[in-house]
């Protein structure tokens, strides 16, 4: 099913058709959502419940842990994701991100058409085990070295921006409605995102994802305005940049050693 009065272009509507059509198989994006969220809240809320006597210097590692891993997002997103790489593992990244989920959505249609595409925007379930793997060893080595608390800490905001990045994502490509046009960071989110699926800047702008600071320090948001104007800049369009260099750098094409059985494009008119 399609959304019915969409601005889509041919091209977008023939790709998304084509996408559901091959992905075949059982599906349904609740309980996707609830295998993602509920197992990842409720971690959180037991690495919340471990902290104990926590010291005011503590709580230091939660912004830290959360720049921090936001930059890892942004490096990744914009070195990785938007670049085939000879990497079986980044190449996969990359297809899923650049070649599958920027042809499903564009700046003209972000949004999903029913719950069935929400497997275009959440990771897989496992991605949590990925995730808490990766932040148990710097987690333990901050609580033999520093305190138990920060090693809960360093888990928990972890975890918790991937989880955020979830939301934000997936708030950034359904109906537009109240909550994500008024609640602050979300409808920056919005904005920021939609516009990051524009063909001309996809490959340059905001690259941050979800959250714009990376883009604000890097100089690679598509805004002209501070660092606070950027994180509540909401939906507005006023300081959008008007000197950005739009390019038709389209994605790389990979026509060897397709690593996933998943449509990747739709035409062949997206070469580089
Ligand atoms: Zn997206
Ligand atoms: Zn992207």
């Amino acid at each position: 099913m399609e959304i019915a009065d969409s601005p889509m272009g041919e091209r977008q509507r023939r790709y998304r058709a084509m996408y559901r059509e091959r992905v075949t198989g059982w599906y349904n994006g609740y309980l996707h959502a609830i295998l993602l969220f509920a197992p990842g809240t409720l971690a959180i809320s037991i690495y919340i419940a471990s902290l104990a006597n926590i010291k005011w210097w503590e709580w230091l590692v939660v912004p830290v842990v959360f720049l921090g891993a936001q930059w890892v997002e942004y490096f990744i997103h914009r070195f990785l994701a938007h670049r085939p790489s000879r990497s079986p593992f980044w190449r996969l990244i990359y297809v899923r991100h650049t070649l599958m989920h920027h042809q499903f959505f564009t700046a003209e249609e972000s949004r999903f058409a029913t719950h069935l595409d929400w497997r275009v925007t959440l990771f897989p379930p496992f991605t949590l085990v990925v995730f808490t793997l990766l932040l148990v060893p710097p987690s333990l080595l901050a609580g033999w070295f520093l305190s138990s608390n920060v090693g809960w800490l360093i888990i928990a905001t972890g975890t918790g921006n991937y989880l955020f990045y979830e939301l934000l994502h997936f708030c950034c490509h359904i109906d537009d409605n109240l909550f994500v046009r008024h609640c602050p960071i979300v409808n920056t989110a919005r904005r920021h995102h939609t516009a990051h699926h524009e063909m001309s800047i996809m490959m340059e702008r905001n690259m941050g994802i979800v959250f714009p600071f990376w883009d604000w320090a890097y100089g690679t948001s598509d805004l002209d305005r501070g660092l606070l104007g950027h994180l509540f800049n909401g939906y507005s369009t006023r300081y959008i940049k008007k000197d950005m260099r739009r390019t038709v750098r389209t994605p790389y094409l990979l026509t060897r050693h397709r690593p996933h059985s998943e449509p990747q494009h739709a035409q062949s008119d997206t070469k580089a």
